[in-house]
């Protein structure tokens, strides 16, 4: 079977590699960047258990490599920038595996590395389309270093080109993407904390929260919000030094040496922060009238508020890959049942995750309490969706099957 992937982010690789290991499958990865460029993924990632789950049933030995670049996470605190403790989560207590956290580049190293000889870098995507007369066949034409290229009857296309898909563009006319009014900016710094950030804390003064982690080697990331006007840019006097100063600081002036260490980072002269507004888009996960799957962000966009971007790309792409294993080992290798038994899967987990994404929000509006939202996730029912975040990857073909054997 000719199959052609657009990215090689996060599920492009592991789709890419898992694929790859299938009898009689002809895989082409065409990536934009050049080798070694992890310009576009210069923060940290907090990746969630359930991704953890996902790969270590799907590819026990990509999660190995990834557990020996990242660090765990371990525990989920909340508090106030003046050091009141709301929340202190240990993840074992709602999750059977941990979660990592690392610098998005090194992800992007390692699931690069593992996909070896699969991809190609440096490509331009010149078109693609739907082949008429094809029965779901598509085409695509690029270019590269090497000139220009194109492949006809490729059997299914999967679009893993992130949240800006040209590949959703083509075929479904782009992405429908919703706002929530929060501002955030993301930065990697040196550690010079001094031990102050370890594992994944977040600290809010009303509904301004800063996040913040340690990943390897030596690195903090740290993530700002704040609630802007709806559907409004960010505007620019609220992203000065001083704005940011006012709006992390306790009125009471007092801040923790932990919020100390972060408002005086972000707020630096040399600090680079790099801003985007939060939102969420339309999940989309195939084409009808042509064999194309979407996974990761250009199926779902979803809001950062629960680390699970990243994670739902990691976990997406096992699903799809444990349909895919399920299928063909029934001798199936029709590109149109794999995306329909994909979708069945995928479907209801996703809205599920984005729908938890969005409620987990809450402490983020304008207006909103900290100490009340905090409150509610202390709750049963937000512990019970948690575990069930965390732990039901969904009804995994290969994953499944695997999982009970393993339990037999
Ligand atoms: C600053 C920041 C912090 C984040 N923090 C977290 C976090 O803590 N936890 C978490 O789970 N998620 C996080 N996310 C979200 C997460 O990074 C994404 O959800 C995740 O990378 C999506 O994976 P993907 O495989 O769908 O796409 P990507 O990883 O974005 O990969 C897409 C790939 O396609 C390539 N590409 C794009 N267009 C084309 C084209 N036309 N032709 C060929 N190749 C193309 C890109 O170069 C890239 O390699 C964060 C995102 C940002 C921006």
């Amino acid at each position: 079977m000719r199959i052609v992937i657009v990215g090689a982010g996060v599920a492009g690789c592991v789709i890419a590699r898992g694929l790859s290991r299938l009898p009689g499958m002809d895989i082409h990865c065409l990536e934009r960047v050049e080798p070694g460029d992890h310009a576009e993924a210069g923060t940290g990632l907090n990746i969630g258990p359930n991704a953890v789950k996902a790969l270590r049933i799907q590819d026990p030995e990509l999660a190995g490599i990834i557990d020996d670049a990242a660090f765990e996470w371990t525990n989920w605190r909340i508090s106030l920038t003046d050091g009141t403790v709301l929340f202190d989560l240990p993840l074992d207590d709602v999750a059977s595996e941990n979660g990592w956290r690392l610098r998005w580049s090194e992800l992007y190293r390692v699931l690069r590395e593992s996909a070896e000889g699969l991809i190609t870098y440096g490509c331009r995507i010149a078109d693609m389309g739907a082949t008429p007369e094809g029965a779901g066949k598509t085409w695509i034409r690029w270019s590269d270093s090497e000139g220009d290229h194109e492949l006809t009857d490729v059997d299914l296309l999967i679009a893993v080109d992130g949240r800006f898909s040209q590949t959703r563009q083509t075929f479904a006319g782009g992405v429908n993407s919703r706002q929530i009014g929060v501002a955030i900016f993301r930065t990697l710094v040196p550690d010079t904390s001094d031990g102050l950030i370890t594992d994944y804390q977040q600290w809010f003064n009303g509904p301004n929260r800063l996040l913040a982690y340690r990943v390897p080697e030596d690195h903090i990331y740290i993530a700002g919000t704040f609630p802007i006007p709806l559907d409004m840019e960010t505007p620019d006097e609220m992203k000065t030094a001083e704005a940011l100063r006012a709006a992390y600081t306790p009125v009471s002036g007092y801040a923790s040496g932990q919020a100390r260490w972060l408002i005086d980072t972000v707020c630096a002269p040399e600090s680079e922060l790099h801003w985007a507004r939060i939102q969420e888009s339309e999940a989309r996960y195939r084409e009808t009238g042509a064999n194309v799957l979407y996974l990761g962000d250009s199926s779902n966009g979803m809001v950062p508020t629960l680390g699970q971007g990243a994670t739902q790309a990691i976990e997406g792409a096992c699903a799809a890959l444990g349909e895919i294993e399920r299928l063909a080992g029934d001798g199936n290798f029709d590109a149109g049942d794999w995306l329909a038994a994909i979708e069945a899967v995928r479907a209801d987990r996703t809205r599920f995750v984005m729908e938890f994404s969005l409620e987990a929000s809450d402490t983020l509006l304008a207006g909103s309490d900290p100490v009340e939202g905090t409150r509610k996730k202390r709750n049963p029912a937000f512990q019970e969706k948690l575990k069930r975040l965390y732990n039901d990857i969904g009804t995994i073909g290969a994953v499944h099957s695997r999982e009970e054997s393993a339990v037999g």
